[in-house]
């Protein structure tokens, strides 16, 4: 069994700021720049020897730092850089860590953009991916080259919530001393990748973390040394890249977080009980919730059980008129929304093949085993979970797609 710090929502309740005029929440810093009493103080501040004081809103301001502390304590790590969106977070780790010449192993099965990012962008900069089955350890390790600057992988997989074995994935990067870099957005709170020793963790604040889909944001979960780097105004990619957020949002998403505990437990329940009664009607649905996935004993021991095994799951209806009839159909009768993203209230879901993993050609998306008909559903919070099941159900009866397993 992992070791897990399984006080991680505990500490997220005990961080305190407070407003102004000692406000419940604290104030939000509507300024771009600061000022100061003495030159000598901005000298020393811009050189980054100055804790406590501000210079200019894209380097840090004190909403964003409220918000990477309480980040930084959900995933464990010293520190946390908040961007203007979870591709902010990616490409300044990966321009961080990574130069012309150097090499990535990846999970070949990530978020479309992320994979867009390493296999075309990158190329520009003379970076290049190998794309691997990162359930497979030995295909893992034989991809690592003396130019690989890092394993890359989702703790559970966008769309085919592969999960990874982080503990095992670490194991090999502390051996070939490289980083091991994890991007968390499908598992926050149930899984620490750091407690399992991966070395930085990125979020798309987007998706569960915010929960309200009303804004883009991302977040680089880390140690002070690589933060600080990231933010340095001479060579730090964060800073040089600029993917700023700005302090409203940042404000808005700490006090989102503040439920984040309730949802997920949510989220996880509903989606473990849609998915046991699919698998139970024969039909052909994927959740590492489920003893038949093969990730599930990982996650299992992986995880933090009262946050359970996460609000996603697809469900593959065998094509895509089949999957674009039912999406319609749910969406008419008010079982959620035809939306890409995740982490809402309401269920979403989309055809990822053609939407968000679109990025991946087809010969590949079929060899990972991403068909045209699976659909990725987010489960939503609804309250009556039976009712959503019988509604759904009733909508594939209506369009004849029991597609079976
Ligand atoms: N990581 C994962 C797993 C995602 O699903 C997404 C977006 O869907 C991203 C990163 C990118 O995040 P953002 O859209 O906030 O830039």
């Amino acid at each position: 069994m992992a070791t897990m710090d399984k006080k991680a929502s505990n500490h997220l309740q005990d961080l305190q700021y407070f407003g102004e005029y000692g406000g419940v929440n604290p104030s939000i810093s509507d300024s771009s720049t600061y000022t100061f009493l003495s030159a000598k103080t901005m000298f020393d501040t811009f050189e980054g020897n100055t804790e406590g004081c501000y210079l200019y809103s894209r380097h840090s301001s004190p909403s964003n730092l409220y918000l990477g502390e309480a980040l930084a304590a959900l995933e464990g790590t010293e520190t946390a850089n908040v961007t203007a969106s979870g591709m902010g977070a990616i490409s300044a780790v990966i321009l961080e860590l990574c130069g012309a010449g150097d090499h990535i192993v990846g999970s070949r099965t990530i978020y479309g953009g992320t994979y867009a990012l390493m296999k075309n962008f990158l190329k520009k900069f003379n970076i290049q991916t190998s794309f691997v089955d990162i359930t497979k350890l030995d295909h893992v390790e034989a991809a690592i080259t003396s130019s690989t600057k890092m394993i890359y992988c989702e703790s559970i997989s966008n769309p085919l919530l592969e999960v990874a074995d982080i503990h095992a994935l670490a194991k090999i990067a502390r051996k070939h001393a490289i980083p091991l870099v994890v991007d968390n957005t499908f598992a926050a709170l149930s899984i620490r990748p750091v407690a399992l020793g991966a070395d930085i963790v990125i979020h798309s604040l987007t998706k569960f973390i915010n929960g309200t889909s009303d804004c883009v944001a991302g977040v680089v979960c880390g140690t002070k040394e690589f933060c600080l780097a990231l933010k340095d105004v001479n060579t730090g990619a964060g800073m040089l890249l600029g993917s700023t957020l700005d302090s409203l949002r940042a404000a808005s998403i700490l006090k989102n977080m503040r439920t984040l505990h309730i949802r997920m437990k949510k989220h996880s329940e509903n989606a473990l009980f849609l998915a046991q009664k699919f698998e139970r009607d024969g039909l052909r649905v994927v959740y590492p919730g489920l003893p038949s996935h093969p990730g599930h004993l990982i996650m299992e021991d992986q995880m933090h059980p009262e946050y359970g095994f996460g609000g996603l799951m697809t469900l593959d209806v065998g094509t895509l008129e089949n999957a674009n009839a039912l999406m319609e159909l749910m969406q008419d009768r008010k079982l959620g929304y035809l939306a890409v993203s995740l982490g809402f209230y309401k269920t979403l879901f989309s055809a990822p093949g053609t939407s968000t993993s679109s990025e991946i050609p087809e010969a590949e998306q079929k060899e990972m085993g991403l068909s045209n008909g699976l659909i990725r559903f987010s489960i939503g919070l609804d309250d009556d979970i039976q009712r959503t099941y019988d509604l759904m159900k009733k909508c594939m009866e209506d369009l004849q797609i029991l597609i079976n397993a």
